[in-house]
C-alpha cells in the first residue's frame, strides 16, 4: 500500500485544494485529513457523512464529595489549582489530567475518568473513502487523534482492496505532523513563495529527512514571486527533494473551492494543467518507491 502524505511547512499555502485535485487525478483511493485542528477536507469533497465516532485523548479528575474528609492534600499538591473544598469540586478547564489527586487522596475521593475531546468518522466521496475528525474547542493531544485517523485509514484501505491513502497532514513541525508521517512512503511539501514559505519549508524538510523520508517539493501561486519561487525551488533541489511543480496562482482554485469543487472537477487548463503534470510525475515516483520497498 502506497501512502502520500501532503505537508506544509505554515498555514495558507493551498496545501488542502492540492490535495481534493490530486484525490481526482490518483482514482478511487482513501483520503485521510490529519489536519484535525483545522479540518477542511470534507468542505471540498462533499462526501455522504458516516457515523460518528467519539474520541477520547485524555482523563480528567472527578470529584465524589460525599467521602471527602476536607484534609486538603490534594489541593495543596495540585499544581494547576484545580480543586476547591467546601464542598470539594474540580475545575475542569484548568485541570490537567496529570492523576496526582487521585493517587494522594486518602479517601478514594478523587478519580480519573476519560474525557471526550473530539470525533471522528468515515464519509464516503467519489473519489473514495474520506477518513475525518475533528478535536473540540481549545482541546490537545491532536497527535493521538491524527494517529487514529492514520489507522482507520489503512484498515478502510485494507477492506475496500484501495492500495493508495493520500493524507492531508497538519501544518507546521509539532506531534501532529511527526503522528502524519508514520508509514509514509513518500512526503509532497506544498510551499509558497514568500520569505515564511521559505523558512517553513526549511524546517519541514528538516523532519522529514530525519525520517528518512523520499519527498518532493512544489510551489503554489509560484507566479506571485518568481525570483523567490526560483531560490525555493533552487534551496529544496539542494536539500534533496524531488521538485515536482510550479502552480500558476489561478483565480479558478479559489472560485471551484467557493463552490465545494476542486479546480480539477472544473478545468484542465492553468493550474489545473500543472496539477495534473505534477500528479504524472508523483505517481510514476510513488511506484518506484513502492518497488523498492518491495525489493528490500
Ligand atoms: S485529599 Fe481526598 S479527602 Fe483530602 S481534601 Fe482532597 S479529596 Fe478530600
Ligand atoms: S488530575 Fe492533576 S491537574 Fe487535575 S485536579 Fe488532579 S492534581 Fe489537579
Amino acid at each position: 500500500m502506497k501512502q502520500l502524505v501532503i505537508l506544509s511547512g505554515k498555514g495558507g499555502t493551498g496545501k488542502t485544494s492540492v490535495v481534493a485535485a490530486l484525490s481526482r487525478l490518483a482514482g478511487r483511493s482513501v483520503l485521510a485529513d490529519c489536519d484535525v485542528d483545522a479540518a477542511d477536507l470534507h468542505l471540498v469533497m462533499s462526501p455522504e457523512p458516516g457515523e460518528p465516532h467519539e474520541f477520547s485523548g485524555r482523563s480528567q479528575a472527578v470529584a465524589d464529595p460525599q467521602r471527602c474528609t476536607d484534609c486538603g492534600l490534594c489541593v495543596e499538591h495540585c499544581r494547576f489549582s484545580a480543586l476547591s473544598l467546601d464542598p470539594l469540586r474540580v475545575d475542569g478547564i484548568a485541570c490537567e489530567g496529570c492523576g496526582l489527586c487521585a493517587r494522594i487522596c486518602p479517601e478514594e475521593a478523587l478519580s480519573m475518568q476519560p474525557v471526550v475531546n473530539g470525533e471522528w468518522r468515515v464519509s464516503q466521496t467519489s473519489w473514495g473513502p474520506l477518513v475525518h475528525a475533528a478535536l473540540g474547542i481549545a482541546e490537545d493531544n491532536s497527535g493521538k487523534l491524527v494517529t487514529l485517523v492514520r489507522a482507520e485509514a489503512r484498515r478502510v484501505a485494507d477492506e475496500d482492496g484501495l492500495d493508495l491513502i493520500l493524507v492531508d497532514g497538519s501544518p507546521g513541525i509539532g506531534c501532529p505532523v511527526i503522528a502524519s508521517l508514520s508509514g509514509a512512503s513518500m512526503v509532497l511539501v506544498v510551499t509558497e513563495p514568500t520569505i515564511a514559505g521559505r523558512h517553513d519549508l526549511g524546517r519541514v524538510l528538516g523532519l522529514v529527512q530525519h525520517f528518512h523520508l523520499p519527498f518532493a517539493v512544489c510551489i503554489n501561486k509560484y507566479d506571485l514571486n518568481a525570483e523567490m519561487a526560483q531560490e525555493i525551488e533552487v534551496g529544496a533541489s539542494e536539500a534533496g527533494a524531488r521538485f515536482v511543480a510550479r502552480i500558476r496562482h489561478d483565480r479558478a482554485v479559489t472560485d471551484a473551492m467557493v463552490a465545494g469543487k476542486s479546480v480539477i472537477d472544473r478545468s484542465r487548463e492553468g493550474a489545473a494543467a500543472d496539477l495534473i503534470e505534477m500528479w504524472t510525475q508523483l505517481s510514476d515516483e510513488l511506484q518506484a518507491v513502492a518497488m523498492e520497498a518491495q525489493g528490500r
